[in-house]
């Protein structure tokens, strides 16, 4: 991965755990790889995070 790349991945992260506020509610954010419509949530009994762009397929689990 180059130092871009993971700075994205870095920054998509951050943002996921910013919006779930709420464990087991799904929220939406602004990807900041394609500025593609990604969604978060955080699991409600491991409190485990994951989420998805649809648009470029970033996804993170946690
Ligand atoms: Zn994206």
């Amino acid at each position: 991965m180059e130092d871009k790349e993971v700075d994205d991945f870095l920054k998509f992260v951050n943002i996921a755990n910013d919006v779930c506020k709420e464990k087991g509610k799904s929220y939406e954010f602004i990807c900041p790889e394609c500025n593609g419509k990604a969604i978060a949530i955080r699991d409600e009994f491991n409190g485990h995070l994951y989420a998805k762009c649809e648009g470029c397929d970033m996804s993170v689990i946690q």
